[in-house]
């Protein structure tokens, strides 16, 4: 019986155990050696708010260091995400004018479309990712169509599919459906394909709760629902197989890289839905998220690059491959100086 209880894991042999984990833990050097996720510049995409005008550049409250930007500004903050090595940008847009069918999302003149137009003609090789949804546009601040009190399903996802191909048709690399109604990934697919547009990705927002984390980029997208709210479509932070079921069902329609939002309190949902189906996956590192680090670090309560580096590990080792992050800038440049140094 003794011995038995010598060799169990809970009760360790001797007082000098063979297996000393700290071992590899010593030095900075063997830290780096037996180190299991790396931050790379790769793994980060930057949203980015566009709106009309001119030389406009107006920071936002409750996110300090991301700006409402005009396109002339926008274009200049492109070519510094590219030169830190971030991949991707993904589009917001702030239109002119609002209306009940959110209408300005789906002109081919639309901020985000010429938006889009001049990132490539100016900042070429920046992959533009945009965001298809119709909240920012609709007078109500809901992400579709309204009746009475329903969001309608299948009437506003025609008006996402009609956005995704004018953002395609401007030259955007990917669309990224982030309205969670039923059936839009297949609806956008269908219409791109038959536009001749069958190798533009869609990266659907396929696991996105009705958190209390987007607080601060309803201000940054003047996208807040003028009534109720969106948890008739965007998912109870209580579940996560049914973040399963929704992410099985934006595959089965052709969804080619899936995403988690928020990131930080699923960081279980990112991993069940990598180990699960296997696939590219992002994750969103909400506004909420990105000012409760702000915050706390301009209080001096947290060391905030210590922190944010911490999170955004955390929500790789979790397995998102993709991180849409509004640290995306101040991450890459810790990452290139460790490469450097
Ligand atoms: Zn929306």
């Amino acid at each position: 019986m003794s011995e038995e209880r010598s060799s169990s894991l809970s009760e360790p042999a001797s007082p000098d155990p063979i297996r000393r984990l700290r071992r590899t833990r010593m030095t900075e050097t063997l830290r780096s050696m037996v180190r299991e996720t790396e931050l790379s510049t790769n793994d980060f995409i930057y949203p980015q708010f566009v709106v009309p005008g001119k030389n406009f550049r107006k920071e936002i409250g409750s996110m300090p260091g991301v700006f409402q930007l005009s396109i002339d500004q926008l274009i200049r903050e492109c070519a510094e995400v590219q030169s830190l090595g971030i991949p991707a940008v993904i589009l917001f847009g702030i239109p002119e004018t609002k209306d009940e069918t959110g209408s300005s999302a789906y002109d081919e003149h639309g901020i985000v479309q010429e938006a889009i137009r001049a990132i490539k003609k100016n900042v070429p090789g920046l992959l533009v990712i945009t965001d298809v949804c119709l909240c920012e546009y609709t007078s109500h601040g809901h992400c579709g169509i309204v009746r009475g009190n329903d969001i309608l399903n299948d009437e506003s996802i025609k008006l996402l599919a009609k956005e995704a191909l004018t953002h395609a048709q401007a030259g955007a690399d990917m669309v990224a459906p982030s309205d969670m109604f039923d059936g839009r990934v297949q609806a956008i697919r269908t219409v791109l394909d038959a536009n001749n547009f069958q190798t533009i990705p869609i990266m659907s927002y396929a696991a996105k709760y009705a958190s209390g984390f987007y607080g601060p980029f309803r201000e940054a997208a003047e996208s807040t629902p003028k009534f109720g709210d969106r948890r008739s479509h965007q998912m109870d932070p209580a579940n996560s197989n049914e973040a399963l079921r929704e992410v099985e069902q934006d595959i089965l329609e052709g969804a080619d890289i899936v995403m988690v939002k928020p990131a930080l309190s699923y960081l279980d949902v990112i991993r069940r839905v990598k180990d699960r189906f296997g696939m590219p996956t992002a994750a969103y590192n909400v506004s909420g998220e990105y000012s409760m680090i702000k915050a706390a670090g301009k209080n001096g309560w947290i060391d905030e690059q210590r922190v944010m580096m911490e999170v955004l590990t955390s929500i790789k080792r979790a397995g998102a491959d993709l991180i849409l992050t509004y640290f995306a800038k101040e991450a890459a440049r810790i990452v290139n100086a460790k490469r450097s140094s």
